[in-house]
């Protein structure tokens, strides 16, 4: 049985049911690493042995009538900047290749509270800068739809092993994008929460302001089902939400009767693949006949939100990553003395992406120059905020691509503005601490998937659900089949 072409939730019935065992899903994910992740290059460390026993646990449990959750058993992988204790955390870096985790994130925990057994963790761009995983310092990630093209970022890693069926689903983070952009690129349902809804302890920071741990599935009732295993408050993480959280897979057959959708004013105008501005036609037609009611928005800041986004994002990794000096974490290049060391190590352990932020970061911090750019920054976010909440009174949930075109050729975006650019659609939801997500929706002339992007008010989650599972039940019935390769 092709068990690792399944989704998480048949999985889920079929261990349920006793059909399958554990151990039988976890083997079939692991032969299909071992088949296919030379190609793909998804992970950078696979967990074999420790992913079987806990499949055998799991397994026990079952029998026993103990399963630890409907998940129980069913496999999954993580983005390698989220800590799982005794484990490597590289964060796709040379400052972290051989850092081993000493703790589990809060979200591990989750996952290992569920049943879950990890099969390994996955490639990124260095600490998660970046749209394309071409920023990983450690290994190339391709897009199992053309291995010419890249997966996305900087969850690549966690993107291309769903869509290459090496794991049902998988935890990545998102700064900017960086789960809804690979997941449009890869043809995957990506959820980014609100700001807080999931807990940030033990996820290695990038700008502390905007990060989220995100999901990848390939269907929104898995996507849903995984968040509410992951969600809910934490007191190690002080920006967390208070309260567990809804149930969100409740939310995606509830259907869209009287929802109000936007579609920005103007979007037309934007510089979108023609196959994607159909796409959008498509799915405003669709969601208008299961019974919402489409109308225009304007948000006329959201022109504003990549350099508010960069600026802001790259301040905050300045000051974040001034922790990697070769005394507490990782690499460590000794020199003539402490600065020397200190020079030398940073100079080795990181990459040219990852330096230019950290002094264009660390220009925009210092004195004479924080007023003209990080505060104005701040400013132009607070007022992006104030646009959304205004526009949260006339709508439940905006829709727009998740990015302009499908995913590009290796090298094609040698300028870090062009890479930047990738992030239009992505950025003002973390600027806004906004809840989004990227479901699959149409293909382009290349036969590439095509991604659109749902935005909805502080936690409505479910909101923005229940128009997802409206799409997904289109694209389902004109594909056959949904989410894989
Ligand atoms: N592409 C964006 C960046 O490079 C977003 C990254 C992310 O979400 N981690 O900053």
């Amino acid at each position: 049985m092709e068990l690792h072409t399944m989704t998480a939730g048949e999985l889920a019935s079929m261990l349920e049911k006793g059909e399958i065992s554990s151990v039988d899903a976890v083997k079939s994910c692991l032969d299909h690493i071992a088949a296919r992740d030379q190609a793909v290059g998804a992970f950078l460390t696979v967990l074999a042995e420790q992913a079987l026993q806990a499949a055998e646990q799991s397994d026990t449990r079952r029998r026993e009538g103990r399963a630890l959750s409907l998940w129980d058993g069913v496999p999954i992988a993580i983005k390698d900047n989220l800590a799982l204790q005794g484990v490597r955390n590289t964060c796709g870096s040379k400052m972290l290749e051989h850092y081993i985790a000493p703790y589990d994130a809060h979200v591990v925990t989750k996952l290992k509270q569920a049943g879950m057994p990890i099969l390994g963790k996955t490639n990124m761009d260095e600490f998660a800068m970046g749209s394309s995983t071409e920023f990983s310092a450690l290994q190339v990630t391709r897009n199992p739809w053309d291995v010419e093209r890249v997966p996305g970022g900087s969850s690549g890693g966690s993107a291309a092993c769903v869509a290459a069926g090496e794991a049902p689903w998988a935890l990545g983070s998102d700064t900017g994008g960086s789960v809804r952009e690979p997941a449009s690129f890869c043809g995957l349902v990506g959820i980014k929460p609100t700001y807080g809804r999931v807990s940030r302890y033990g996820l290695v920071a990038f700008a502390s302001s905007l990060d989220q741990v995100g999901t990848f599935s390939r269907t929104v009732s898995d996507g849903a089902a995984l968040l509410s295993a992951i969600a809910g408050s934490d007191a190690k993480d002080s920006t967390s939400i208070p309260d567990a959280g809804p149930d969100y897979a409740s939310a995606v057959r509830r259907g869209v009767q009287g929802l109000r959708v936007g579609v920005l004013d103007g979007w037309e105008q934007d510089t979108v693949l023609p196959s994607v501005a159909a796409s959008m036609q498509e799915a405003t037609a669709a969601l208008k006949r299961a019974g919402a009611e489409v109308t225009t928005v304007s948000l006329n800041l959201l022109d504003k939100a990549i350099e508010t986004y960069y600026l802001i994002a790259m301040a905050e990794a300045s000051s974040n990553l001034a922790r990697y000096d070769g005394v507490r974490y990782g690499l460590r290049v000794d020199g003539t003395d402490a600065a020397d060391m200190f020079r030398r190590t940073r100079s080795e352990g990181f990459g040219q992406e990852v330096k230019r932020r950290i002094l264009l970061g660390t220009y925009v911090l210092s004195a004479g120059y924080y007023d003209a750019y990080y505060k104005k920054a701040q400013q132009v976010r607070t007022l992006i905020r104030s646009q959304f909440a205004q526009m949260f009174n006339d709508v439940d949930v905006l829709l727009t691509p998740t990015t302009a075109a499908t995913a590009f050729r290796f090298g094609e975006k040698q300028d870090p503005l062009q890479m930047y650019q990738t992030d239009y659609y992505t950025v003002p939801a973390n600027l806004a601490g906004l809840p989004a997500m990227s479901l699959p929706f149409g293909r382009c002339e290349a036969g590439l998937p095509i991604g659109l992007q749902l935005t909805a008010g502080a936690l409505q989650e479910p909101v923005m659900l229940q128009a997802a599972g409206v799409l997904e039940q289109v694209e389902q019935d004109r594909r056959g089949s949904y989410g894989a390769v």
